[in-house]
């Protein structure tokens, strides 16, 4: 079963982008996900296929309009598609390792990327969508935020990344930053590589590793060790 992505968006052009490489650029060719750009301004009813109007009570900007985006999402997503609604929006609630585990171990997303003001709210109402937040700052479309969260599942699919022991020690996979690494060579501009690093001593390495994270979380986001207590 592979991960199915259906984007609606007035962009098409900005799929697969950064997706179309590497990693998951491989995985979309192998058939590991796929990837639907749906075009909204396809649905538009009238002569100059318009999606947005003038925001209700007045103001700035413009509103995506709910009945062109709910013709979009129910094209996308037919009755019996059990795949979750997504609505990227600074308001959603933030993305999280959690969440974008759970969506890979699901059979694909629907995403709805917002544009202007956003989108009427009865939309988000009558579709059931989740939204989505990738971090505390406005972008000018919900394409970059897309594409963010597919990268992230993407990598989690069976047999995308090479070494997958790596997913698992990462930073958010235990609650923890991860802890800093090093390579050859042994020393840059004076600095050497920690001396535990290379004493071969697997038990000290560990214990370094997870003092250093633990130290990190501590100093950057001491809101993660309040999140979830720390796995022993
Ligand atoms: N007026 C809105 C911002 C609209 S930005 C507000 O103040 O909340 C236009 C679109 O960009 C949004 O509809 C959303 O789809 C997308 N977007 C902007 N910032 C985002 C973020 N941090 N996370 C996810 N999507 C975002």
């Amino acid at each position: 079963m592979s991960f199915a992505a259906s984007v609606l968006t007035l962009y098409p052009e900005m799929f697969p982008g950064a997706l179309g490489l590497s990693l998951a650029g491989r995985a979309l060719e192998a058939g590991t996900w796929s990837l639907e750009a749906i075009p909204i301004r396809d649905f538009a009813t009238d002569r100059h296929r318009t999606v947005d109007d003038t925001p209700a009570g007045g103001g700035a900007g413009m509103v995506m309009r709910a009945d062109v985006l709910a013709k979009a999402i129910d094209h996308a997503a037919p009755p019996g598609d059990k795949r979750p609604r997504l609505l990227m929006s600074p308001r959603g609630k933030p993305l999280t390792q959690a969440r974008v585990r759970e969506l890979a171990a699901g059979p694909g997303a629907v995403i709805l990327c917002g544009r202007f003001e956003g989108v009427d709210q009865r939309l988000i109402e009558a579709r059931g969508l989740e939204e989505v937040s990738v971090g505390d700052f406005i972008l000018s479309g919900g394409e970059p935020a897309a594409l963010v969260l597919l990268d992230a599942v993407v990598r989690l699919l069976p047999g995308v990344m090479g070494n997958a022991v790596s997913g698992e020690e990462e930073s958010f996979e235990n609650g923890l930053l991860e802890h800093p690494h090093y390579t050859r060579p042994q020393e840059f501009e004076g600095r050497p590589i920690p001396d535990v690093l290379i004493s071969g001593n697997h038990k000290k390495i560990a214990e370094w590793r997870r003092a250093e994270a633990e130290k990190l979380t501590r100093e950057r986001r001491p809101d993660l060790l309040r999140a979830q207590p720390l796995v022993k």
